[in-house]
């Protein structure tokens, strides 16, 4: 049986013919018109106006940084439950990661405590310089009460929108509640350009400042002149091609990440142990990836269990993101609360939950896990 992968590429006509055009027209460096429109039409999707395409999100990550003055020695408090890249990019600049626990309503960083640590930080005056606030597996964090807490004690946000293309919180969609935010279209995103991202701001001079520190930050002169330094992060203009065929499926590809979860649902919640990934009241979760978790307290198998019992079906699963403050590297680092985000990685799993899964595919993933879940083989 070929393998089933967690989140594999989901790639068109329109792609492919997009990804000719730009090769017979020669654009194949770096830039190009496909780049251009591909921005454009990126910001009409999400409704902000400037958007700069990058060669990867934590690229992206890294310059809204650089963009809003963070630099060695700063703090900066960011979702602990998250990828590793949210938390690298702040190292890059020399700032020191600050890991913020989740609320058990959306898995994203948890206002209460975020607000609690602003009001005590600014008690002390040792307040961040930034705070970043991911929304996890295409569902957004409770905003309104985060950008209160931070606009009053002058904190900007960066919002790392990677996972959460297509989300949308009160009405809104990700990618406008900071002052600057940040998409991926790595391969097992959403939306994929094989690797690619995309920083998207209100602000007109915070893109364009973008644009120039990725692309090594030339002074114009007719010859080269730097009087900053710069990155090599932009995109190119084949992948940009493919990223504006991806762009135009986007809603068919939220029905069927939406159309797995549901379909998992069904089938499996009401078990013993089992919860899945709620949908917070204030939004709509693309559910890029469908996550469950099992509590072994009253579950008969564990997250485990159901993990290698697909793995021994050539079905891939996997734990739920490893919380920054239990990585080894980070292990020197300041963590507020960390319970919740924990138990979380103990217990939770994601299911396969690519926009091309069939049905077969997902009836073969639920008879394993009810298996497991109803006759668990252990040892
Ligand atoms: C994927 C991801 C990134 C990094 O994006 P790349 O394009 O792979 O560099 C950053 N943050 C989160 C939360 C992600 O899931």
């Amino acid at each position: 049986m070929s393998r089933i992968y967690l989140s594999p590429p989901h790639l068109g006509e329109k792609e492919r013919e997009l990804l000719l055009d730009a090769f017979d027209s020669n654009w194949i460096a770096p830039l190009g018109p496909h780049v251009d429109a591909f921005e454009r039409e990126f910001g009409e999707k999400v409704g902000v106006a400037h958007a700069a395409a990058l060669s990867s999100g934590t690229a992206g990550l890294h310059l809204a940084l650089v963009l809003l003055g963070v630099s060695r020695g700063d703090e900066v408090f960011l979702s602990s439950l998250t990828f590793a890249a949210t938390a690298n990019a702040v190292v890059y600049v020399g700032a020191v990661p600050v890991f913020i626990d989740s609320d058990r309503r959306s898995w994203n960083m948890d206002p209460e405590l975020l607000a609690e640590e602003l009001d005590a930080r600014a008690r002390a005056g040792s307040l961040p310089k930034a705070v970043i606030v991911v929304d996890l597996y295409g569902q957004c964090a409770d905003y309104d009460p985060i950008l209160d807490a931070c606009a009053r004690h002058g904190v900007p946000v960066i919002e790392d929108a990677a996972e959460a293309l297509g989300a949308t919180y009160k009405g809104a969609p990700a990618g406008v509640f900071g002052k600057a935010a940040v998409f991926s279209f790595n391969g097992n995103k959403i939306v994929t350009t094989s690797g690619g991202g995309m920083l998207v701001s209100r602000d007109a001079s915070l893109v364009e400042k973008a644009r120039f520190l990725a692309s090594q930050a030339r002074d114009p002169a007719p010859h080269y002149q730097h009087s900053e330094t710069g990155y090599n992060y932009r995109m190119s203009n084949l992948l940009a091609a493919v990223g504006r065929g991806q762009l135009a499926s986007l809603e068919d590809r939220i029905a069927r990440r939406r159309g797995n979860f549901e379909f998992y649902r069904e089938a499996l919640d009401g078990l013993p142990g089992v919860e899945f990934m709620p949908e917070a009241p204030y939004g709509r979760c693309t559910r890029w990836l469908s996550c469950m978790t099992i509590d072994p307290r009253d579950s008969r198998a564990t997250r485990e269990d159901v993990r290698l019992a697909l793995e021994a079906e050539n079905i891939e699963s996997r734990p739920i993101w490893k919380p920054m403050h239990m990585q080894p590297v980070f292990k020197d680092c300041r963590v507020i609360g960390g319970k919740v985000s924990k138990e979380i990685f103990q217990d939770g799993l994601c299911l396969p939950s690519g926009s091309s899964l069939k049905d077969e595919h997902r009836e073969r993933i639920v008879a394993i896990v009810r298996k497991v879940l109803e006759h668990p083989v252990r040892g």
